[in-house]
């Protein structure tokens, strides 16, 4: 960058000077572990230890649900959970398995106001989903209602799918859907309990509905669990005419993989 810095005297001070404001900071407010706070070189990212322990999903995986596999069955091979139980959406995708440094990350967005992950949470998801993009595809973040939204003062659904919109070029849509009634949070609820809980929870607009008839509709949550909420959310757009609907999350729970034990 040398040569840069010898353009003009000006731009060489400007950037002098930024790199100096950049220092005062690190120095104010040293750079930290997203996930455990530990002090890390350079931010955004994770410490040594936290980031081995971040398991991104790739290849070989399940077509539908997203589930990674151990060996490759071959080309569209289901997960015996997509065959027992098959999903009221499309597809899933999850950018890492829901473990300890994942529930961290998501956590500390979600009650703690650490905006700063978003673009590292976002930049995770846009890897796991551009694959399955189609042209005219829309984000649609899994709304919160009202009353949860003005107490925790965002929807950290709509932080993450506006950065991933930003990321992959793709609109986000938020007056698609909306939450009916306030539900029960779904920790420590059986998967049963889950579906209970948020039946009926949603209701499409009927008007965007019929704007979004024919394109593909891509639902953005932090962690995919059973998929009761996005079943729900899936289930009432497709009544409404919706004909591609696809999941995705930064995490998603992978039983076997630690992550069953939440
Ligand atoms: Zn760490």
């Amino acid at each position: 960058m040398a040569d840069q810095e010898n353009i003009g005297t000006g731009a060489g001070a400007l950037g002098r000077l930024s790199r100096s404001a950049g220092r005062l900071v690190d120095w104010l407010y040293p750079p930290q572990c997203l996930s455990c706070g530990a002090p890390v070189e350079r931010a955004p990212s994770l410490c040594s230890r936290c980031w081995p322990r971040l398991l991104r999903i790739s290849e070989p995986m399940c077509p539908v649900l997203g589930l990674p596999f151990q060996y490759d069955l071959g080309p569209g091979a289901l997960s015996a959970e997509a065959i027992a139980d098959p999903p009221e959406f499309d597809w899933a995708r999850a950018a890492v398995v829901y473990n300890e440094v994942a529930q961290q990350l998501v956590s500390r967005l979600k009650y703690a106001d650490h905006h700063e992950l978003v673009p590292f949470m976002g930049g995770l998801m846009g890897d796991a989903v551009a694959a399955k993009l189609k042209p005219g595809a829309v984000l649609v973040p899994v709304p919160l209602h009202r009353r949860r939204q003005w107490q925790r003062r965002f929807n950290q659904s709509a932080l993450l799918a506006r950065m991933l919109g930003k990321r992959l070029g793709v609109p986000v849509e938020t007056a698609l859907a909306f939450r009916t009634r306030a539900t029960r949070r779904q920790v420590g609820l059986s998967a049963r309990q889950r579906v209970e809980n948020v039946r009926g929870a949603f209701r499409a607009d009927p008007q965007k509905a019929v704007q979004f008839a024919g394109r593909q509709v891509i639902l953005v949550d932090d962690v995919l669990t059973t998929g009761s909420t996005v079943g729900a959310l899936s289930r009432v757009l497709r009544k409404a005419g919706i004909g591609e609907i696809g999941v995705v999350t930064f995490a998603r729970v992978v039983i076997g993989n630690g992550s069953d034990i939440y």
